[in-house]
């Protein structure tokens, strides 16, 4: 059997033959595999058109290119001229579009995005996430009590108005379930709901507002009915007491057994964790502590934490390594079965309370991240416990449209039976130029700060497109 050549996250090169791996300690995005190497180059499927926007935007994040770009995506966002905005200016619309929009975006209309959701499918996803981008962002020192009691009061009259916003994120995001299939997932920001939402989660009200909680509920059912599911982004601290606070009702009314779906315990509703918290390990064992208790389930999505920029820095773990060193220790603790804590992850990773696998309650996890090594260790140990019969949970995994396609596709090529390999999601992001412009940030800032690993993306679409220019000249013998 061939050995394939793998570049690790630090830029080294490691040989990974065709045998089991049980834990790889670095693993490479481009040549991912659960239980041996992927079966073919993993970047070979992505069309023509892709790849070379592929290689030309990637190459252009992991240059110094990236910095002037950065800085003019931060004037865009936060500009109120006319001739900066995308919904006032066609040209610059047009511009976005044509380069990091249809990189990073599903679409702005039906027709394109249900275009993007077949395509995802084609290339062999199980499945995809679907998120209407339209979404509200706060600045810390905006957000204290004094101020908001006085923008409530100032906006009482304008109740119809939020009310109104809170109808349309409703019927947006019930468009966007409608683009969506069984098994996919539809992604919510609650704070797409508009100022009501957003006054409601400043200040950590354990419900939502009548209005959102109808409007939740009625897509929670509509979710449940078409046999998706929904995942609950994570946000800001200031607003994240409030969301998974929200989530868990939501949680306890539909992950449990129904009249809509017949599961034993449904999973319909999955909460976002985000590691880089340092209380996130505790506040996952809470929920999970409460649902085993009350007889519901939990959907955990977990990621890293994608506003370190916007966020309470001692909220978050000082250090990349120990951010790492909690997801990947949240990781296994679930698929083990443990009960995650942070006094025993701290550090170590490995030392977990371990009360035994039938003390979980039912719960599903979603790996969302970029990061090779984390997606490699949490689908290796997932397929080794499978293999040797041992109690896990279901996992899958996910990365988003235009990042990291190395870890994605080479999970999707890579070996193995497909009922114990976790699934494999592309997670999409849909609206207007205008509306997407935060979500687009934030893409640009996780590349600048994740750069090593843009890098080590922007070298296997090299790779890829060497291995495409030879094939070229074999077919017309150049
Ligand atoms: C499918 C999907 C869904 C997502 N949904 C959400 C969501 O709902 N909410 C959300 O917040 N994010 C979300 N993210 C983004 C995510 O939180 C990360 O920002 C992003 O994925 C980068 O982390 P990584 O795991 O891919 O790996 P890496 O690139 O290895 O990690 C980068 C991350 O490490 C952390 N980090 C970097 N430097 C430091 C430091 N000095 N100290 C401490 N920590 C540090 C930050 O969280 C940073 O984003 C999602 C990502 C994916 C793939």
């Amino acid at each position: 059997m061939a050995a394939t050549t793998a570049t690790t996250s630090s830029g080294t090169s490691d040989v990974a033959h065709n045998h089991e791996i049980p834990f790889p300690a670095t693993a490479s995005a481009a040549h991912l595999s659960c239980a041996g190497n992927a079966q073919k180059a993993p970047l070979a499927s992505l069309p023509t058109r892709t790849f070379l926007r592929s290689l030309f935007l990637t190459s252009a994040m992991a240059s110094p290119l990236l910095t002037p770009c950065l800085l003019l995506m931060k004037l865009l966002v936060d500009s109120p001229s006319k001739l900066l905005r995308p919904s006032s200016n066609p040209a610059m619309d047009y511009l976005l579009r044509r380069t990091i929009y249809d990189h990073f975006c599903a679409g702005t209309n039906e027709v394109e995005v249900r275009q993007t959701v077949h395509e995802m499918k084609r290339l062999g996803y199980k499945g995809v996430i679907l998120g209407y981008a339209r979404e509200s962002i706060a600045h810390v020192n905006q957000c204290s009590h004094q101020e908001t009691r006085a923008a409530v009061l100032q906006e009482q009259q304008q109740q119809a108005q939020w009310e109104e916003a809170v109808e349309e994120w409703k019927e947006g995001n019930l468009r966007t379930l409608k683009m969506l299939g069984e098994g996919d997932y539809l992604a919510i920001k609650f704070t797409g709901a508009g100022p009501l939402a957003v006054h409601s989660l400043t200040r950590s009200d354990p419900l939502p507002p009548p209005q959102i909680k109808a409007a939740i509920y009625e897509i929670c059912a509509a979710v449940a009915a078409q046999k998706s599911r929904l995942w609950i982004d994570a946000e800001q601290q200031v607003f994240q007491a409030a969301i998974d606070s929200w989530a868990v009702d939501l949680m306890r009314m539909f992950n449990r057994p129904g009249e809509i779906t017949k599961e034993d315990t449904p999973i319909v509703v999955l909460n976002t964790y985000q590691a880089y918290l340092k209380r996130s390990a505790d506040i996952l064992a809470g929920h999970l502590r409460l649902a085993r208790k009350e007889g519901w389930g939990v959907g955990v999505k977990l990621v890293r934490g994608a506003y370190i920029a916007h966020d309470q820095r001692d909220k978050i773990w000082k250090t990349k390594e120990e951010t790492d060193t909690n997801y990947n220790g949240v990781v296994r603790a679930m698929i083990e079965g443990n009960y995650p804590s942070s006094s025993t992850l701290r550090g170590t990773g490995s030392e977990l309370e371990s009360q035994g696998p039938e003390d979980l309650p039912t719960v599903r996890l979603f790996v969302a991240s970029h990061n090779g090594e984390s997606v490699a260790k949490a689908c290796t140990l997932y397929q080794q416990r499978r293999k040797d019969g041992r109690k896990t949970i279901p996992v899958e995994v996910g990365q988003l449209q235009g990042m990291a396609d190395e870890v994605s596709l080479g999970m999707v090529a890579a070996g193995g039976h497909a009922e114990t390999k976790p699934g494999v999601f592309k997670c999409l992001a849909w609206g207007s130029t205008e509306e997407c412009l935060h979500f687009l940030l934030r893409r640009a800032v996780e590349n600048q700060s994740a750069m090593q690993r843009t890098k080590d993306t922007a070298q296997a679409l090299r790779g890829e497109a060497w291995r495409r220019a030879v094939a070229f000249m074999r077919v017309w013998r150049v």
